[in-house]
C-alpha cells in the first residue's frame, strides 16, 4: 500500500500567488476550503480510503467543524504550519513559533497527537536543515518537505528519494519525501503539482508501477482547490497561472483512477516511524550533477 496526503490551505493561499498585500487580506476572499476538502472526503470515503491530511492552522482556526470531519472520517492530522510562510522566508524562531502553534491548535481540535510536518512549497531546502532539529523538539515524528530535485525555490538534490531516519542535533526524525523518479538524468516529482496534472495518466502510471516494483511506497500529495475547476481567477505571472489553473477540471477523474489503480493509507499506518535510531547521522554531501543523473529510482 501506499501513503496518499492532500495539503489543506485556501485556493488564495498557495505560495505561487502570495505576496505582503495579498495575505493581508486574505480575510476578504472566498472560502471555497470547507467545499472542496469535502469533494475530497467523499471522494476517499467512495473508494474506502483513508489519507494524511496536512492541514494549515489558520485554516483550522476558522473551520474547526471541518478538521473534526475530517479527524471522524479517520484520517490522519498532520500540519502544513500556521501561515502558509515559506519556511525559506522564516527565521528560526518565527518557524519554532509557526509549527508549535499549528501542532497545538490541531491537537486541541481533535485531541490527537499530531505527528507529521509538510513546508509551504516544499521548502525546506539546504539553507533551510536548521527546521529539521526545531520539528524534532517540538515533538513531530516526521517530516515530508524534503524533495530530491533541482528547483528554484525548494528542493534538495542529492537527497534521499526515500523515506528514511534522520539522526537532527535534536534527536531522530523520519523523513517521508513525496515521489520522484529519474527519467534521462533529471528526477522529476511525479506525486503532485503540475507534472501530475501535465502527463498523460499512463505515462504517470508506469512511472509510479517503476517505484512500486522497488518495493517503495509512493507519496503522492493533492490540494482541495485542484478539485475546483470553478475557483476565482487569481491575478499572477503568466506562468503561475499556467501551473496553478492546468487541467483542474480532469483532476477528479485522475484521481478517482489513481484511487482505482493503487491502494493507499496514511503516512502513520504506511510507513514504519519508529524511532530507530540509524548507525551513522544523515549527512548531506554536495553531488555534483553527473551523479545525480545516475537512475536511483
Ligand atoms: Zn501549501
Amino acid at each position: 500500500m501506499h501513503c496518499l496526503t492532500f495539503d489543506i490551505e485556501e485556493h488564495f493561499q498557495v505560495s505561487r500567488f502570495d505576496s505582503p498585500i495579498r495575505r493581508r487580506h486574505w480575510g476578504a476572499f472566498e472560502s471555497r476550503v470547507t467545499a472542496n476538502t469535502c469533494k475530497v472526503l467523499e471522494l476517499l470515503a467512495r473508494h474506502q480510503t483513508r489519507a494524511t491530511f496536512f492541514i494549515l492552522g489558520w485554516v483550522a482556526e476558522r473551520h474547526p467543524g471541518l478538521i473534526k470531519q475530517i479527524a471522524e472520517c479517520g484520517h490522519e492530522i498532520a500540519s502544513h504550519g500556521y501561515g502558509h510562510e515559506l519556511v525559506t522566508a522564516q527565521t528560526p524562531e518565527l518557524f519554532r513559533a509557526d509549527v508549535r502553534k499549528s501542532k497545538q491548535l490541531l491537537e486541541d481540535l481533535t485531541g490527537t497527537p499530531v505527528q507529521g510536518y509538510r513546508a509551504p512549497g516544499f521548502t525546506i531546502t539546504r539553507e533551510t536543515l536548521w527546521a529539521l532539529p526545531i520539528l524534532a523538539e517540538e515533538g513531530y515524528t516526521y517530516d515530508s518537505s524534503l524533495v530530491p530535485i533541482r528547483h528554484e525555490h525548494c528542493g534538495l538534490p542529492g537527497s534521499d528519494p526515500w523515506h528514511h531516519l534522520k539522526q537532527t542535533s535534536s534527536g531522530p526524525l523520519w523523513e517521508v519525501p513525496p515521489s520522484t523518479v529519474n527519467l534521462g538524468g533529471v528526477r522529476i516529482p511525479i506525486a503532485g503539482g503540475s507534472y501530475f496534472r501535465l502527463l498523460p495518466f499512463a505515462a504517470l502510471c508506469g512511472l509510479m508501477r517503476r517505484i512500486e516494483r522497488k518495493g517503495r511506497p509512493l507519496v503522492m500529495y493533492f490540494h482541495p482547490w485542484e478539485l475546483d475547476p470553478q475557483q476565482p481567477r487569481m491575478e499572477g505571472p503568466f506562468f503561475s497561472q499556467l501551473a496553478h489553473y492546468l487541467n483542474l477540471d480532469k483532476m477528479e477523474p485522475r484521481i478517482t483512477t489513481l484511487l482505482n489503480t493503487f491502494r493507499f493509507g496514511p503516512i502513520s499506518e504506511q510507513i514504519d516511524l519508529s524511532p530507530v535510531l540509524p548507525l551513522e547521522p544523515t549527512v548531506f554531501p554536495a553531488i555534483p550533477p553527473a551523479e545525480i543523473a545516475q537512475d536511483v529510482a
